[in-house]
């Protein structure tokens, strides 16, 4: 609650007030009242901080939104940091050996400025820096290395684009398949796309419209990062799904759900995550709820099995 001006505005915090919190849905702490009896004389209310605390800058509010922003993006020590450590995260472009305190080490030092510069480092740079052991750096440049085979939705995601988190990734890479197109499309081609709505179509037209981002973009390709998902095998796909609607449900033996997924889309078919009048069939595996396969029923929808399914595709 505190991190809201408009909360702490309509309840009138002052300074070193007693505080009434409750768990908001048993879980979240929130504040529900002061004890004005207690407020200590002279205090003054809370004033939100105007200025970035890092660089000075005058904070800016989304309109509709709670939080104070640094609009200096790429000029704000900590944000940058952040996008660093967002880069090389794990479910990003997983470099090892570079975490929250080696992010800031390598930028603070003039080696990493922006995510290219990860693949320029060496070894007699890292070595330079005290608080970088030997092995610590061979684990920094063996990651950075092998993070160039990491798939471009991956890649997408690691960029920190603003709303553009793992699954909105790769419903972009997916919808453009490489780099260029994602650079080129429209705002309305942008929102044609799955899952795209016109916040995230924004934030990716103003992201690349930023020419220092672009220029990581080209350095990124120039250094061998993937810029595009792999070619499908035009063998592999098929309108044998075309027109259906599939359900999956519960745990598989040959495939794992994601595959399935997949594999409907491959043959023109569309996923979806509720059984309705529309669903052509779902695909069941192990320990499908009850209530799941009670619905199904009543609807008259037909469950088939996985190895049902594969039959259907090979027909
Ligand atoms: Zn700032």
């Amino acid at each position: 609650s505190l991190h809201n001006e408009d909360i702490v505005k309509t309840l009138g915090i002052h300074e070193h007030d007693m505080l009434y919190v409750e768990k908001g849905g048993e879980i979240i702490p929130k504040i529900t009242g002061v004890d004005e009896a207690a407020r200590e004389e002279g205090a003054m209310p809370i004033k939100f901080v105007t200025h970035c605390p890092d660089c000075g800058t005058p904070l800016v509010r989304i309109p509709g939104e709670a939080a104070w922003l640094c609009p200096n993006k790429y000029g704000c020590r900590p944000q940058i940091i952040g996008r660093l450590e967002h880069y090389v995260g794990r479910h990003a472009m997983d470099i090892d050996g570079v975490g929250e305190e080696n992010a800031a080490l390598l930028y603070d030092a003039g080696l990493v400025r922006n995510i290219a510069d990860f693949y320029i480092l060496q070894a007699s740079d890292l070595e330079q820096l005290d608080r970088i052991g030997p092995r610590s750096a061979q684990r920094i440049l063996e990651g950075a290395e092998k993070s160039k085979s990491v798939s471009f939705d991956r890649v997408v995601y690691a960029l920190s684009i603003p709303f553009v988190g793992e699954t909105v990734a790769k419903k972009l890479a997916k919808g453009t398949r490489d780099i260029d197109t994602l650079m080129g499309m429209s705002r309305d081609e942008l929102v044609a796309i799955d899952d795209i709505g016109p916040r995230i179509a924004d934030a990716v037209i103003e992201y690349f419209s930023v020419e220092s981002n672009r220029e990581i973009i080209n350095r990124l390709r120039e250094y061998g990062l993937q810029m595009s998902l792999p070619e499908e095998e035009e063998s592999e796909k098929s309108d044998l799904l075309a027109g259906k609607t599939i359900v999956i449900s519960g745990v598989f033996a040959r495939h794992s759900r994601e595959e399935y997924k997949e594999m409907i889309e491959r043959n023109g078919g569309k996923n979806s995550g509720s059984i309705s009048k529309k669903t052509s069939f779902v695909l069941a595996g192990d320990n499908m709820g009850p209530a799941k396969l009670e619905k199904a029923k009543s609807l008259g929808v037909p469950v088939i099995n996985e190895d049902r399914f594969l039959e259907m595709l090979t027909e």
